[in-house]
């Protein structure tokens, strides 16, 4: 199994620039806009990302409302925040540099498991098995049977299966060889009739009797969600931000333009608009002084 997976990856092997870079600051710029993002968006984010702050120590001196400009609409822009904080730790913490330390590593903000495996793995070149929604699905269903592990499998058994899977010395091919392969053969509709790994898998009888793996979850809808309001929230400081002009208001507006410019018409919807803007300021995205908000931090 393992050897006909890495030779399926020496041939479709994704040339990704963080998979090439061996740089830990690239691994962890990667592994966070990998959250929740499909890979076209991810490499848009991440040259975008990158040609703004090329280092960690870029990325430390950079200001948080220019973090969040850059980040733009990608989605989830807490996690550009705690890539931001990540860096600053960095900086005074660990002179300038990622540790390599699992444990410093896991105690930086944003950096789960999954994360530090791919700092571990593509950065430092050391053996970390990463376990993500792909893997969980091909080893779920190579190993267990089930159709969609992620419903069906105790993650703590997925979790000894893949490390029992992982040949040594080759984290570097078989993390991302395992991750492609969950994302263009065993896909949530698997392409079993092309899988390489078919005949050694116990899932495969039960899709080729018809059987077909559930969603994992639905997506609930966008139109009218709080996501969707806080999304315009954001733009609109974004926008305000961009618009700044050099008097020290010029990066925000005030909250009657906020809500008005987020599409809010009736009081229970300007209340919303204020309510998620108190969530965005506890989050570390935008500031507001009860009369006028912007990105970021409120300047001195
Ligand atoms: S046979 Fe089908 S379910 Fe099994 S690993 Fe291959 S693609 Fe996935």
């Amino acid at each position: 199994m393992q050897r006909r997976l890495l030779e399926w990856y020496d041939a479709h092997a994704e040339p990704f620039p963080w998979r090439e870079a061996r740089d830990p600051y690239a691994a962890l710029v990667a592994a966070v806009c990998a959250q929740q993002t499909q890979i076209a968006r991810v490499l848009e984010i991440y040259a975008r990302w990158m040609a703004a702050f090329p280092t960690l120590a870029d990325l430390a001196r950079a200001d948080r409302a220019s973090v969040l400009q850059t980040w733009g609409r990608a989605g989830y822009p807490r996690r550009a925040v705690s890539l931001h904080e990540t860096a600053r730790r960095c900086v005074a913490e660990h002179s300038g540099a990622l540790p390599r330390d699992p444990e410093a590593l896991l105690a930086l903000p944003g950096i789960g498991p999954f994360t530090a495996a791919i700092v571990r793995t593509f950065g430092f070149e050391e053996d970390a098995p990463p376990v993500d929604t792909n893997i969980v699905r091909v080893v779920g269903r190579l190993v267990f049977g089930d159709l969609q592990p992620a419903r069906d499998t105790p993650r703590a058994e997925i979790d000894t299966a893949t490390a029992a899977l992982f040949p040594p010395g080759e984290g570097a091919r078989w993390n991302p060889a395992l991750m492609d392969y969950g994302a263009r053969i065993c896909t949530p509709r698997p392409r079993c009739e092309v899988c390489v790994v078919a005949s050694m898998c116990a899932a495969r009888p039960r899709f080729a009797a018809g059987e077909v793996a559930e969603p994992v979850r639905a997506q609930g809808a966008f139109e009218g969600s709080e996501r969707q309001t806080r999304g315009r929230v954001m733009q609109v400081l974004r926008d305000a931000a961009g618009d700044a002009a050099s008097d020290a208001e010029g990066a925000s507006v005030t909250l009657g333009v906020l809500t008005k410019r987020a599409g809010a018409t009736t009081a229970e919807e300007r209340a919303r608009v204020r309510m998620l803007l108190g969530r965005l300021a506890d989050e570390g995205l935008a500031w507001t002084d009860g009369r006028r908000a912007g990105l970021g931090q409120r300047p001195a």
